[in-house]
């Protein structure tokens, strides 16, 4: 089973487009990961059905409790994030000052061991769910993060060891990542330890500036890589130095996709490009997508 991550430097390359078309084209024989956890939209094309869903645990966040505290204040002496104040007073407990910004408290559980009243709780917290699904092109596993949750990276790689089990379980050909945009924390967990990723990129200033952060990240993290530019025809000339700095890169390149409108209708349609229409940029995609097995099989 072969783990192929499709990436971008940036969000809004066609990245999804082309995996939900690689999703299409591999039918039966892949099990599809959606780690783009903090935008996910591969489910907008799949429309998956919920086999399992769990909550994604992480991190914890202090919790003073009102009943015990004593407002001696040590807590905020030692806060290195500025989440505690004094200055509340509540109503039922007049003699308590202190509170905690639940947005400011980074879950360092400092304050929880020096309350000598033994006044803040520490619960983990609930940053999302994440789900097991079907789809008409196989399994999928996928999340949702909540609104500005954070440990993305982590559920990264929660969402990407079960679909790996589930592919394996399965006896599937390839595990089909959607990778996350950029180069942090949860595109490092999305590419670490794969066997192939296809650097989806786009003929522009920026798409030059975030190929070269992109391809340097595969290499130092030793993932063999591929170079695909989408609507390579709304500028020839930028297509052709991308092409040229791949090659400085030392990566190979795995063909180029035209604009095309099919990819909009599609999307409004809730189909993968090459499902909609057979010709066109769905020649593209299915060019790529020959480039890439071809890679790997060589
Ligand atoms: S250290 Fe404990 S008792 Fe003292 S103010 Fe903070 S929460 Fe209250
Ligand atoms: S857990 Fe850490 S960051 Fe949060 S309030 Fe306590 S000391 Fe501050």
């Amino acid at each position: 089973m072969k783990e192929i991550v499709i990436i971008s430097g940036k969000g809004g390359t066609g990245k999804t487009s082309i995996a939900a078309s690689f999703a299409a084209i591999a039918k039966g024989k892949a099990v599809l990961a959606d780690c783009d956890v903090d935008a996910a939209d591969l489910h907008l094309i799949l429309k998956p059905e919920i086999r399992r869903r769990t909550e994604f645990r992480s991190g914890h966040k202090a919790i003073i409790r009102k009943n015990r505290c004593t407002g001696c204040g040590k807590c905020a002496q030692v806060c290195r994030f500025d989440a505690l104040h004094d200055g509340t007073t509540w109503d039922a407990y007049p003699e308590v000052r202190y509170s905690i910004d639940p947005v400011a408290c980074e879950g360092c559980g400092v304050c929880v061991r020096v309350c000598p009243a033994d006044a803040i709780d520490f619960p983990e917290e609930t940053c999302g769910e994440w789900y097991i699904s079907d789809t008409r092109f196989g399994a999928m596993v996928h999340a949702k993060l909540g609104i500005a949750a954070e440990n993305s990276g982590k559920l990264v790689t929660l969402v990407r060891s079960e679909a790996k089990r589930i592919a394996q379980e399965e006896g599937a050909d390839y595990l089909l990542i959607d990778g996350s945009p950029g180069i942090g924390c949860p595109v490092i967990a999305s590419l670490t330890a794969a066997d192939f990723a296809l650097i989806v990129t786009e003929p522009t200033v920026s798409g030059d500036h975030d190929l070269r952060r992109i391809a340097g990240l595969a290499k130092q993290l030793g993932v063999p890589a591929m170079v695909c530019v989408n609507k390579w025809d709304i500028n020839p000339a930028a297509t052709r130095e991308i092409k040229a700095l791949a090659q400085g890169h030392g990566i190979s390149f795995a063909g180029l996709v035209r604009y095309d409108r099919a990819v909009t209708e599609a999307q409004r349609a809730e189909k993968a490009v090459v499902e909609y229409c057979a010709e066109g940029v769905a020649m593209d995609i299915q060019g790529v997508w020959t480039a890439v097995l071809d890679a790997i099989n060589t």
